[in-house]
């Protein structure tokens, strides 16, 4: 079980049960648990929808369009059956909180996918859960179990003639999977690679019926959203990112952990107040704001709100909300080469900037990193980095590709200082001071 921490800074929505004990369904039940769904029964789809647009909650998986806009993209009438699919594949490297959440509050994910479902009219639900989440899995097929013996799921869903079947998929260990088709391909038990778009999913999604993709953290949000009102939740936030955001804060600080914080909070303050600041005494040097995929922010830049527009005006982005920050002792190329590592490994291979580009980067920034780079190597890399940029299938390609050209745009020094056969400035043990990467 993964330790919980708190701070008073926190804005506790999602995570409120969390260390609740609310895995057990009659401790969900006592928290207002399947409240919301009783209540969207009575609403009808029209208002449900309503309500997820006025309350301004856009998708927590990284890319942050708005949830109701999706839900009111699925056509009222189709031939075909329609799904509710919870993305549970978190992969991004430096995020760690639908774990929580499946770990302490998985009924919230099952009550948001069944809101879901009602408000597009879908009688089907699938929660995929990430391959190595594997001990998750047994949490949420109790949570499912349980909720069917009482007779939540199924037939006729608290007498409501509505019938709504939940199922549970484990994922096989795939950072692809986590793109929205890749998924859909994979629980199709077929491999998991992205599919061509258009058609959307809302329109042709799993087995081609028209289909919602949610994130865990955008679903867990729905039932509190139907409870409070949009109109409250949105006001937790900032003007069109509302409510809470759970942040995944890890690398050098003394208190890392996951916040969950209101839409809109200073970055530097979570570094220096929620997370105590930098460990060890040691100085700032960088912070990748959004997983690690996302050109990273020097120190000067950090007086930012943590929120979805004012993250791309700062020129990087929001992502995954997972904060990996870097101190002073740290070798950017070193990072950067572990970075592209990371993406090389996980590229499905399917189209040629990613897999050839993310296997060129990481060996030039190897070599380079070892002392036997030449100047012209940095605008190599840079150029190389720059042209796979928008020329991918799926955003696999843009996430390896923009957090090296940030690297080598604000730290170019570094870079140099690695020239003419220089060891590492940071020392031969340098990886060993690598924040750790949670994911
Ligand atoms: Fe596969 Fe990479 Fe192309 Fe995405 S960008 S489809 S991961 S090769």
């Amino acid at each position: 079980m993964a330790n919980l921490v708190s701070h008073p800074d926190e804005v506790k929505v999602v995570s409120r049960r969390f260390g609740q004990g609310a895995t057990n369904l009659d401790r969900y039940l006592e928290l207002d648990g399947y409240k919301a769904v009783r209540k969207a029964l009575e609403m009808g789809p029209d208002a449900i929808i309503n309500e997820m647009k006025a309350s301004n909650l856009r998708g927590r998986g990284g890319a942050g369009f708005p949830t109701g806009m999706k839900w009111s993209f699925v056509p009222k009438q189709s031939a075909k059956p329609k799904y509710v699919l919870c993305n549970g594949d978190e992969s991004e490297p430096g995020t760690c909180k639908d774990r929580l959440i499946f770990e302490h509050d998985p009924h919230s994910v099952i009550e948001g996918a069944m809101i879901a479902a009602i408000a597009v009219g879908a009688h089907a639900a699938y929660i995929y859960i990430r391959g190595e989440y594997r001990y998750l899995l047994e949490i949420m097929q109790k949570a499912i179990a349980d909720a069917y013996a009482r007779g939540f799921c199924g037939k006729n869903i608290f007498g409501s003639g509505y019938d709504l079947e939940v199922y549970w998929h484990g994922g096989a260990g795939a950072y692809e999977v986590g793109e929205e088709s890749a998924l859909m391909e994979s629980l199709e038990g077929k491999r998991g690679i992205p599919r061509i778009r258009p058609p959307f999913p809302a329109v042709v999604g799993l087995w081609g019926g028209p289909t919602v993709i949610n994130n865990a953290e955008t679903l867990a949000s729905v039932p509190h959203i139907i409870l409070m009102g949009g109109k409250q939740y949105a006001e937790i936030g900032v003007e069109r990112n509302g409510g809470t955001r759970l942040f995944s804060l890890s690398g050098h600080v003394e208190r890392p952990g996951v916040y969950e914080l209101p839409l809109g909070f200073n970055l530097r303050k979570v570094i220096y107040e929620v997370g105590g600041g930098i460990a060890n005494g040691h100085k700032l040097k960088a912070v990748v704001p959004g997983g690690s995929s996302v050109p990273c922010l020097k120190p000067e830049e950090i007086d930012v709100a943590l929120d979805f527009d004012s993250m791309m005006k700062a020129g990087t982005m929001l992502g995954s909300g997972g904060i990996v920050v870097i101190d002073d002792h740290t070798c950017i190329v070193k990072f950067a080469l572990r970075t592209i590592q990371f993406y090389r490994h996980e590229s499905c291979g399917w189209c040629i900037p990613c897999r050839e580009g993310t296997d060129w980067l990481s060996k030039s920034l190897r070599r380079f990193h070892a002392g036997a780079g030449v100047a012209q190597d940095i605008d190599n890399i840079r150029y190389l980095a720059e042209n796979m940029l928008g020329r991918t299938f799926c955003p696999l390609g843009d996430a390896a590709a923009m957090p090296i050209i940030g690297f080598i745009k604000k730290f170019r020094e570094e870079f140099e200082a690695h020239l003419d056969g220089r060891p590492c400035p940071f020392g031969q043990h340098a990886a060993s001071a690598l924040p750790v990467l949670s994911h």
